[in-house]
């Protein structure tokens, strides 16, 4: 199968003033892959995906399908294809589900797709177009981050990134919700996964990289990490 790199990170340092968060990491992705970072608390993932989404800066180079992201302001990267879903949801509380989703396709114009993306989300989350006029800040946690992917899914990203969809979940929702990843990857969507649940992370990922305090020290295939002394020590607690 021929391979086409969607992301190309190269380099890449972010700082926060005095403190280098991110420490020169490079790394691919691929068209249809599934891609995750983990790694412990502060080690830099959250970073990483902010300094590709644009909300912070950084230096280095981020290319998305060969165009170098560097000067293109964040709104502007959802045009080239990037949609984040991040960490605490980042969901509008005062406005209901209908708006949030809304906002999400807000740059597209082709409105029968538009349609069908709608349909398809609530065919993942049944539960959001049973609360579709309810405002998103009375959601249940759960609830909340099945609609910030959602509405991740309404901007139609070629590559999708998410942040912790895991964190503070009950288990049965955590299940459903890797479930949902791997649908979106079978139906073409191209995934990078930041995760402190390194174990359903990895058990879902084509490839995997850990980032300790800010630069990558390991990488492989993600049934390979599952399967790695060192992984399973820190990360995996057996
Ligand atoms: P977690 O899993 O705990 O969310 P993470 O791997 O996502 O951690 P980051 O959130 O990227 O890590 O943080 C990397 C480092 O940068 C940490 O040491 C953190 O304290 C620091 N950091 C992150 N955001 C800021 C900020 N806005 N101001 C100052 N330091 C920050």
């Amino acid at each position: 199968m021929i391979q086409k790199t969607i992301l190309k990170v190269e380099n890449l340092f972010v700082s926060y003033g005095a403190i280098q968060a991110i420490k020169g990491i490079s790394f691919e992705i691929q068209k249809g892959e599934i891609v995750s970072l983990i790694g412990a608390n502060g080690a830099g993932k959250t970073s990483t995906l902010r300094a590709i989404s644009g909300i912070v800066e950084s230096q280095g180079n981020i290319i998305l399908n060969d165009i170098n992201l560097g000067s293109i302001p964040t709104h502007e990267r959802v045009k080239h294809g990037l949609a984040q879903s991040p960490e605490g949801r980042g969901i509008f509380p005062q406005m209901t589900v209908k708006e949030n989703l809304e906002l999400g396709s807000y740059s597209r114009s082709d409105k029968e797709q538009i349609e069908k993306d709608l349909n398809y989300c609530f065919k993942l989350f049944p539960r959001l177009k049973e609360r579709l006029s309810q405002f998103a800040g009375t959601l249940s946690g759960g609830e909340q981050q099945m609609l910030s992917i959602s509405r991740a899914i309404m901007c139609k990203p070629e590559l999708l990134l998410l942040d912790e969809p895991s964190l503070g979940l009950a288990p049965i929702i955590v299940s459903q919700i890797f479930d949902i990843i791997k649908n979106l990857n079978a139906s073409g969507m191209t995934v990078l996964l930041v995760e402190q649940n390194a174990k359903q992370a990895l058990s879902i990922s084509d490839r995997a990289y850990v980032l300790e305090t800010g630069k990558i020290t390991l990488t492989g295939k993600g049934k390979e990490l599952l399967n790695n002394d060192d992984v399973r020590k820190s990360y995996l607690g057996v």
